[in-house]
């Protein structure tokens, strides 16, 4: 990149703990190098509707342990249309935008690659989910914050199980993906995950309770990914009930309270270390990339894999699981 620079940062899609952290990594980092900064409101929707203000160091202070947003997040449909884009373009002319940070899930990068390639404007995208869902990096900001809510909640969950003896389905978030479910059952002592990535798992529930339940416990916490996979905690309990009438079957949805809290010090970190790239990544005119974490290593992902393939489960975690839940 040559001449001045002024760097437009967005999130958008659903908040994530940590978006904060990346938030001011990306502010710090680029006025370090001399460049300018403007934080975009709500995501696509402020881009469309001008709702761009300029950055100064001070915008970002005391937010590295918020939760949530400063810069709010949103969904917008106009940004899927041409002309939504359009509008987007000219706001960004107008504030002397020259190059995009968007911190975002799927369909956030999504949005950035169409706008970067109709444009031919210089976007980096950061991982921001909970769901850890993107190809090419091993995790995601947001993501270990909302696996400890999930293990703090289930730890809560289980006293209240192991009294009354019951089974507990418990439905945590992941849009699709089954990493929230699987590693929140392992690291809360559960006894089953069920998980989109492995449809065959919802047969195998009744085999589990048969013979598995009541061997050598007195409650059973089982984990469920929100997905129409799956049929979600609701509908897993229902089977049960019919099924096997003797048990009492309890269901509990995590819901957004998976999503908020003060990020974790990984988190933090990961959203600062990520942050900090993006703008290196802008310096040596990477573009139409996501900046991932692939062993402790920053990595550069274009979009178009990020978001096309699908991230693999490791399946080595589901017998994992099934070992240590005996
Ligand atoms: P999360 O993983 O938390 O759901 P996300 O980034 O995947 O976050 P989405 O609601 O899927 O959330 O997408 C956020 C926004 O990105 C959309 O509201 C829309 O403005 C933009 N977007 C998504 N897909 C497209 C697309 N195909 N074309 C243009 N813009 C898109």
């Amino acid at each position: 990149m040559e001449g001045k620079q002024c760097i437009g940062i967005l999130t958008s899609g659903g908040d994530a703990p940590g978006m904060n952290a990346a938030i001011r990594a990306v502010t710090r980092t680029a006025i370090y190098n001399g460049f300018e900064v403007r934080g975009i409101m709500r995501g696509y929707k402020g881009l469309i509707t001008d709702e761009i203000i300029p950055f100064q160091t001070e915008n970002v202070s005391n937010i590295i342990q918020q939760g949530g947003t400063i810069l709010k997040t949103a969904r917008s449909e106009e940004f899927r249309t041409a002309e939504g884009r359009k509008t987007a373009y000219e706001n960004i002319l107008k504030h002397g935008i020259t190059a995009l940070v968007v911190i975002g899930g799927d369909g956030s990068l999504t949005g950035a690659r169409i706008f970067a390639t109709e444009y031919n404007f210089p976007i980096v995208g950061l991982p921001g989910t909970i769901d850890n869902d993107l190809f090419g990096t091993d995790t995601t900001i947001g993501y270990d914050t909302a696996l400890n809510t999930i293990v703090q909640s289930v730890d809560k969950i289980r006293d209240t199980a192991t009294s009354h003896e019951r089974i507990f389905f418990i439905e945590v978030m992941g849009r699709e993906a089954g990493f929230l479910a699987l590693n929140g059952a392992i690291a809360s002592g559960a006894e089953a995950a069920i998980i989109p990535e492995i449809a065959t798992e919802v047969d195998q529930l009744g085999e589990f309770i048969q013979h598995g339940f009541r061997k050598s416990k007195n409650s059973s916490i089982v984990l469920v990914a929100e997905s129409e996979l799956t049929g979600g905690a609701m509908g897993l309990a229902e089977r049960v009930k019919n099924e096997f009438p003797q048990y009492d079957v309890r269901v509990t949805i995590l819901g957004h309270i998976q999503r908020g809290g003060s990020p974790t010090a990984t988190d933090r970190i990961l959203a600062s270390r990520m942050g900090e790239a993006a703008i290196y990544a802008l310096l040596e005119d990477q573009r139409n990339v996501m900046i991932g974490i692939q062993n402790d290593e920053l990595v550069y992902i274009p979009f178009s894999k990020a978001i096309k393939n699908q991230k693999p489960i490791k399946h080595e975690l589901l017998n994992t699981l099934k070992t240590l839940s005996i």
